[in-house]
């Protein structure tokens, strides 16, 4: 690593723990579909994937499956990272209802992001959601025009300008083609919409995309870096994969709150997941849940005491079976 880039995560390291503490936590994205109406922003998975799903109804998740990751994560303190992934495939009704249940469940208001929503829906969103976020992926105009040709970048700030009782958060993916000269347009769009939080992801390359590799850690952490430099109090969330696990306490020490995007259901109590815990004690941060220890839980009366019918309560206890047979060794 460079010095420069050291000297920055040692400045943000010492501000993030300063406003903060030394606290972290897991956030736990939860996926409402497979399915994506965009489906073109050159980085995607889903951009390989959308002439073989013909149906957009068969990528949906069963509800069942999305209660018991919010059981889960209540359990095993993970936090809510956001609800995505329904992009013009649920009717609105059912969109709120999901996310009345998932905040019921959890206990907590909770992020959406899902796409650029109109004021009519924010409205109906209100009582269980306290954040929405925009996908932005890259911040250039030219580049994101590029990559996300069918995800323009107003919407979403139309979406902002309505939200005015709601707190605001942005994503970035960080390897897609920006140049260090583009963070004043990050810091600028961070000061413009008072965002209160920005998630950041490495870039995962995709077979069949352009993209062959993510970026290097160093870069990864300069841009958390510069972020928390310029805004002391802002929530910054970075997420890390299976395979970039290792790079945790860096982007812990860059200014990072929070580790997201782990596969901590399939991960979980594996060797990565042991090694992403060392990395957060590595860092000298507290970790508030665990991603290797199941506690022991009483979960029948957990699922007895939800608020829904009791057909679906029986898909609960079936579909967390299969999760808790596939996490426990
Ligand atoms: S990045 Fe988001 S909007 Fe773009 S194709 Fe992937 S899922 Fe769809």
């Amino acid at each position: 690593m460079d010095e420069k880039t050291k000297q920055l995560i040692e400045k943000a390291n010492k501000l993030t723990i300063d406003n903060f503490g030394k606290k972290t936590w897991f956030g736990r994205c939860i996926f409402l579909s497979w399915y994506c109406e965009v489906g073109t922003c050159k980085f995607c998975y889903r951009s390989t994937q959308k002439n073989r799903i013909q149906h957009a109804s068969h990528a949906k998740r069963s509800l069942a499956s999305m209660i018991v990751e919010a059981l889960l994560a209540k359990n095993l303190g993970w936090h809510i990272e956001f609800l995505t992934g329904g992009y013009g495939i649920y009717p609105l009704e059912e969109l709120v209802s999901i996310t009345k249940i998932v905040s019921e469940v959890t206990d907590q208001k909770l992020w959406l992001n899902l796409g650029a929503l109109k004021p009519d829906e924010l409205k109906a969103f209100k009582p269980y959601v306290k954040g929405i976020v925009a996908s932005i992926e890259t911040i250039e105009p030219k580049l994101h025009d590029k990559i996300c040709p069918n995800k323009p970048i107003e919407p979403y700030e139309q979406m902002f300008e309505a939200a005015t009782d709601f707190k605001k958060s942005m994503t970035m993916v960080i390897g897609l083609g920006e140049k260090k000269e583009d963070f004043e347009l990050l810091e600028a769009f961070i000061k413009k919409h008072k965002l209160e939080r920005i998630t950041f992801y490495a870039l995962k390359p995709v077979p069949n995309t352009p993209y062959v590799e993510g970026p290097t850690t160093d870069d990864y952490a300069w841009w958390i870096a510069k972020t928390r430099l310029s805004f002391p109090l802002i929530q910054i969330i970075a997420g890390t994969t299976a395979r970039r696990v290792s790079e945790v306490s860096t982007i812990l020490k860059a200014g990072a709150n929070a580790i997201t995007k782990f596969p901590a259901t399939k991960q979980f109590a594996s060797q990565n997941a042991k090694i992403l815990e060392e990395q957060i004690k590595k860092a000298g941060r507290e970790f508030s849940g665990t991603l290797t220890k199941m506690p022991k839980i009483d979960w029948q009366k957990q699922i007895k005491e939800l608020n829904i019918d009791n057909e679906l309560k029986t898909e609960v206890k079936k579909t967390l079976k299969l999760y808790l047979d596939r996490m426990l060794p």
